[in-house]
């Protein structure tokens, strides 16, 4: 298995140690070419308006459209803005998810915060997520499932083949949310 990580700029590091851990192989996405030949995606947190700057400069929007459209797909924090399709009341033409998403919704970095999630519908107890100028998910199409909550706030969702968290897993020890995902 090789997992492509969108390589312009954010947390990309800390995703290709664990993988490692795992014995998976990543490559840095950065051209069209690096789109060939990767099982799975991820978008890491970082910057959304610098990755989405990138994404179009550089041509690439129509193939990772149709690269996302047939392989699991998981954007972390800046990444699940990349993927929804309204973002701050605005259409994100990236996006490929029916989520309404609104950016830096808890404050400012100094508003960061670690929370215990509920994520009791993938059997996992004790989560604790890590929120970094996190993201609100204000809607979202019924069709999509919610897979953890934080009090009474939607944090990770998935339909099919597409995950969002508005956290970071890679920020932590636990393990938990890749082997859900490299289980998709
Ligand atoms: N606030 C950032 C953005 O809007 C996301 C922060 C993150 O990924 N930790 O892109």
């Amino acid at each position: 298995m090789k997992v492509g990580i969108l390589g312009f700029q954010g947390a990309i590091e800390e995703h290709e140690k664990i993988l490692s851990e795992y014995g998976i192989s990543t490559i840095r996405i950065k051209r069209k070419d690096d789109f060939q030949n990767i099982d799975k995606l991820i978008i890491p947190g970082g910057e959304s308006t610098v990755m989405r700057k990138f994404l179009i400069e550089y041509g690439l929007k129509k193939l990772f459209k149709e690269t996302a459209a047939h392989i699991p797909v998981w954007g972390i924090c800046a990444g699940s803005i990349i993927l929804s399709k309204k973002v701050d009341d605005k259409f994100n033409n990236l996006g490929i998810i029916d989520v309404n998403i609104k950016r830096n919704a808890y404050g400012r970095q100094i508003n960061s915060s670690i929370k215990n999630i509920d994520i009791s519908k993938l059997g996992i107890s004790n989560y604790r997520g890590v929120f970094i100028r996190a993201p609100k998910i204000i809607g979202f199409k019924d069709d999509i499932i919610s897979l953890g909550m934080y009090e009474d706030e939607h944090v990770f969702l998935q339909k099919d083949n597409i995950m969002l968290t508005t956290f970071h897993p890679e920020l932590t020890d636990d393990r938990r949310i890749y082997n859900h995902f490299l289980s998709i």
